[in-house]
């Protein structure tokens, strides 16, 4: 075989795929829109350029060096994005932290990233008195205020955003490395056991950023391009809030940062900077559908991406009412995360909502680039007759390549070479991807994911039971609930709410997120097994949980 590698000429420039060429890039076309937080503060481009190189000139002159780990703590914000470029732009790694995580998963994902400063909300600044005894690595805090004034803390800080900002120079010359290197890392706990640190490098975003851009501008009735308005309404700590930034970014469009989610507020700003754009779990778009002011309101222009959980066909139907465009996709943090988007053709414009919602909320087809097999246990690809079911596995050029330090769980997850999503699905004959079901142990509370087996570890602490099995029951606010199905020792007598509350009073300690304070008990006479005497989740759920 003759080696056909491109030749590279000495002075030829070795491009790198690094995060900054998606920020200067739009810079150059468009300075028109606005980066608006909470309808109160607006930048151009040109403005949000100059705040990230005075950014970087402040992590600089904090001793932030390349290799080095920045978390952050906020709501959806300018300064996050600001953060999203200036961190990794300077060779450090950004860590979103899961601001709903309970205080010990905080502590254990910022010790576990290596942290090396963080960037903290005022209204997390009370959680970081309390914690910050058990955080060993961090050696800096910068306050993130919604004055411009540092709250009162314990922590000794470098001082508040705005200030430390406000002496700078507005320039920066980042420097060109390795396209490989790790630019973020955010923990899951979609999987059992302690969170796991997902991470990608600024090849894989950019890559990402360029495919979701062109994959979306290019599905009929999906546009994403200069005319619209982004606002997203699925956390920035999540994901890169699906990459969404970084695309809004790279696009140039007007982007919208709401801040805490609050409903009234986020529809506010829809009509008031006429946001066209955004994204979400079904547990968002319920909550803004039971806003009383939704009736007042022409949300007409307003496309949201439905992901992270299965949106209940009525609820897609009741948003569409309401002039809501859904369309469904399909990923997670693992691939960074974009995988499937459903599509909306013409032809189905003409049809009812109710036949309309069948085909929006499906998972629909993988994006370019994407290698989606449905296979069975050997790794076989099942029939696309829309009946056989099996696992879905992909590669892809941005899906991480394991969890941090933990090599263990990094092969299972790519055995045989693909990444194994958990998720169980049929694919269609006209290749739409459709989950039918999860072969993980984890249950998804609005978005946030609650381990049953450690649910179920608190049920079976106490006296009475005998036997307990934690399953997900479907629920119109939150999506899932936990069911726990408790079988009692004989001859023990104990309530139904006695027992919820032995469970509740565990969950406040902070060892699981606050979601599972949702959980429901029910007494059962027996736990369904399978032939191999497993715990039979799947008939469970068919049973009690619909
Ligand atoms: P996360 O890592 O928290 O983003 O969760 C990803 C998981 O959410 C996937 O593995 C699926 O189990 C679930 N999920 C994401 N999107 C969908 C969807 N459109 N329909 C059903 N489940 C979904």
């Amino acid at each position: 075989m003759k080696a056909n590698l491109i030749e590279k000429t000495p002075s030829a420039h070795p491009h790198q795929m690094l995060i900054k060429s998606l920020i200067q890039t739009p810079l150059t076309r468009n300075t028109k829109n606005e980066i608006v937080y909470k309808g109160e503060k607006r930048f151009t481009y040109d403005e949000m350029y100059k705040r990230v190189c005075k950014l970087a000139n402040a992590l600089t002159e904090m001793g932030i060096k390349h290799g080095d780990t920045v978390a952050v703590m906020d709501y959806d914000s300018n300064r996050y994005l600001e953060l999203y470029f200036a961190v990794p732009m300077i060779g450090a790694v950004l860590h979103t932290v899961n601001i709903r995580l309970s205080p010990e998963q905080i502590v254990y994902t910022i010790e576990h990233a290596e942290d090396d400063a963080v960037f903290i909300h005022s209204d997390f600044l009370p959680l970081f008195d309390k914690i910050k005894g058990k955080i060993t690595c961090v050696n800096k805090y910068i306050a993130l205020s919604e004055d411009g004034i540092a709250a009162d803390t314990s922590l000794t800080l470098e001082g508040e955003y705005e200030e430390i900002l406000s002496k700078q120079p507005d320039s920066f010359d980042f420097p060109d490395f390795d396209e490989n290197t790790r630019a973020t890392t955010f923990y899951t706990t979609g999987t059992t056991g302690l969170p796991k640190g997902v991470y990608f490098s600024h090849k894989q975003l950019v890559l990402h950023t360029i495919a979701v851009a062109g994959y979306f501008s290019s599905v009929p009735h999906c546009g994403f391009d200069q005319t619209d308005v982004y606002m997203p309404m699925t956390p920035m700590f999540h994901v890169h809030a699906w990459g969404f930034p970084y695309v809004a970014t790279y696009t140039g469009v007007k982007q919208v940062y709401p801040g805490k989610y609050i409903p009234e507020v986020m529809l506010g700003l829809v009509i008031k900077e006429k946001v066209t754009f955004s994204h979400c779990v079904p547990t968002i778009i319920h909550m803004l559908l039971k806003a009383p002011i939704i009736d007042q309101l022409d949300l007409s222009k307003w496309k949201v991406v439905i992901g992270g959980a299965a949106m209940p066909k009525s609820m897609c139907v009741g948003a569409m009412k309401h002039g809501i465009d859904i369309i469904a996709g399909y990923g997670m943090s693992e691939t960074c995360p974009v995988l499937t988007l459903a599509h909306v053709s013409e032809d189905m414009l003409k049809e009812s909502h109710e036949a309309q919602a069948d085909l929006r909320v499906l998972t629909g087809k993988p994006m370019g680039m994407v290698e989606l097999r449905i296979v069975n246990d050997k790794m076989e690809d099942v029939p696309a007759d829309g009946e056989s079911t099996g696992e879905i596995v992909v590669r892809a050029p941005w899906l991480t390549q394991g969890y941090f330090k933990d090599n263990k769980n990094s092969e299972e997850l790519w055995r045989g070479g693909y990444l194994h999503t958990g998720d169980v699905a049929v694919m269609l004959p006209n290749g739409d991807v459709k989950i039918t079901d999860r072969a993980k142990d984890v249950i998804k509370i609005g978005g946030e994911w609650v381990s049953s087996l450690e649910l179920e570890d608190i049920f079976s602490r106490h006296n009475s039971v005998a036997e307990v099995a934690v399953v997900s029951s479907k629920d119109d606010k939150w999506g899932e609930r936990p069911l726990a199905l408790i079988v009692l020792k004989e001859g023990e007598e104990v309530t139904e709410k006695e027992l919820h509350s032995h469970a509740i009073s565990y969950i406040k300690k902070g060892i699981m997120a606050r979601e599972s304070l949702l959980v429901k008990v029910k007494f059962v006479d027996e736990i369904d097994k399978t032939s191999v005497g497993k715990i039979d989740k799947k008939l469970l759920r068919q049973k009690y949980a619909l």
